[in-house]
């Protein structure tokens, strides 16, 4: 692909842009310029291709499509079927599933369609068969109270925020955490790794419908053949949410116990993360669930968006080269190269170190809360965000620990050269903050001392490692 091809692509997307609302193409270019200046550690976020990106551009968005290929509820969606199929095939391929729905529109979605799946799937409900052979609009209130009744508090047994779990998996500000009877597991608090045998006394004594495993800021392998067997001692359903590792597993690096997709009855994910797609989500399931999963729009998504699924044909495809699996091998290479310079210059890390794309720095060591370590990093131009450490001390706001991951810098380019050095700079900031004072003098969480100029030399030096790795070097918006 030359370099004229995607620059012209761009700049003439934004020249239209311009015409009508300048402000905008002003900031989708502003955008660009500082995602290329800001050393991104953020474990959830990457860079899609230009190829990845321009699929989105585009009349797709114009189309209604609900239902699924071939069985649509409105006319002349002859081309979104080819899209969609393309992007199921690719994603059926990529991952050995028999079945790929791929019109969730983010991972919290994708996890909404399997909850209702699962519950369609296991629980005996009148009102589920009403409420899934009506349109939601024309359910009565009587039919809710019935549905809720009916489902009851079905249990689910999934991993605790503070180890890493996500919302999503029965937490109180999402609303898996008001349709289902929540338990949680931990990790061992001597070593930070999930203990198996802990997961399977809590599944023992709570009996869950569901089991689900996955994770944020978990920093290790989870052995998925084990967590199967769990599931099937309890008669629970086993659902892996693989949002943050579907790059690992599409790379081949997470094979045997640890690709989930073998062992789990159902598997969601989203597209955006180390999987490097398009902003979505995505349901892989046996044949067993797949026609209660196809039923996601219109039982709890909005209508499909054809054009977010012809980008993820474009980057399902990507990740099926030969080259990705290298990418995906970087990945890990990458952070084991950030923790072991982590390490080195006696940085706390959860679990000790890591084997998969994410380093979890407990920074209570360095004095400060996760809020100080990640606001004292962003002066320093290192884009990080604050995470809970387990049983934290500091809760979810302002917490202990800093998440670092690599599967943005690794598609840049960055190696393990670098990833020493970002250890460095990281060490600095960390060890030259200090934690500030309210007004009244006490000890602030918040609040934190850094000579801004160890900010501005770090900023610098950050700046330098990025230099020789151009972020999309195809595009010249000039
Ligand atoms: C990021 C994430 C999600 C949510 O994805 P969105 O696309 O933001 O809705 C769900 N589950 C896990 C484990 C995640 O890491």
């Amino acid at each position: 692909m030359s370099r004229n091809a995607e620059s012209t692509a761009f700049r003439s997307a934004l020249e239209v842009i311009r015409a009508v609302e300048p402000r905008v193409a002003d900031a989708i270019g502003a955008e660009l310029a500082d995602q290329r200046e800001s050393l991104k550690l953020i474990a959830s976020e990457n860079y899609a291709s230009p190829a990845t990106l321009l699929a989105m551009g585009n009349w797709f968005s114009d189309k209604y499509a609900e239902g699924t290929v071939g069985r649509r509820f409105y006319a002349g969606c002859q081309n979104v079927d080819t899209v969609e199929a393309l992007a199921a095939e690719h994603a059926r391929e990529l991952f050995g599933a028999a079945h790929a729905y791929v019109q969730p529109h983010s991972g919290i979605d994708a996890n909404l369609v399997a909850f209702w799946a699962i519950l369609a799937d296991r629980v005996e409900s009148p009102a589920l068969k009403k409420a899934q052979a009506r349109h939601v609009n024309d359910l009565t209130e009587a039919d809710w109270f019935a549905l809720r009744r009916e489902l009851g508090d079905q249990r689910m047994l999934g991993m605790s925020l503070d180890a890493g779990g996500h919302l999503t998996h029965g937490f109180r500000p999402n609303i898996s955490g008001k349709m289902f009877d929540q338990r949680s597991y931990g990790t061992d608090p001597a070593t930070g790794l999930i203990d198996y045998d802990r997961v399977a006394e809590a599944a023992r004594e709570f009996r869950p419908l569901i089991l689900v495993a996955g994770y944020s800021a978990y920093p290790r392998k989870v052995n998925f053949r084990i967590m199967r067997e769990i599931a099937d001692s309890v008669g629970a359903t086993f659902m892996v949410d693989m949002a943050h590792f579907a790059g690992l597993v599409a790379g081949k690096v997470f094979t045997g116990d640890f690709d989930p997709v073998p062992h789990a009855h159902i598997v969601t994910t989203t597209t955006h993360k180390s999987l490097r797609g398009p902003r979505g989500g995505m349901v892989l399931c046996g044949p067993e669930l797949a026609d209660q999963v196809d039923r996601g729009c219109p039982m709890v998504l909005g209508g499909p968006l054809p054009h977010v699924m012809a980008a993820k044909a474009v980057a399902l495809a990507e990740a099926r080269r030969p080259d990705f699996a290298d990418y995906a091998q970087r990945i890990v290479d990458n952070a084991q190269a950030l923790a072991d310079g982590l390490l080195r210059r006696g940085a706390t890390l959860v679990t000790g170190g890591t084997d998969n794309h994410l380093v979890l720095i407990d920074v209570s060591n360095y004095g400060l809360t996760g809020r100080q370590a990640e606001q004292a990093l962003l002066d320093s131009g290192i884009v990080t965000n604050r995470n809970a450490v387990p049983q934290d001390p500091n809760g979810a706001w302002y917490t202990s620990g800093i998440r670092i991951g690599t599967p943005a810098l690794t598609t840049r380019g960055l190696g393990a050269t670098e990833m020493d050095a970002t250890a460095e700079l990281i060490h600095t900031v960390l060890s030259q903050t200090t934690a500030g004072t309210g007004p009244d003098g006490a000890a602030s969480k918040a609040k934190y001392v850094l000579d801004p100029a160890v900010a501005e030399q770090v900023g610098k030096q950050a700046a330098d490692l990025l230099t020789p790795f151009p972020l999309y070097p195809t595009v010249d918006l000039a």
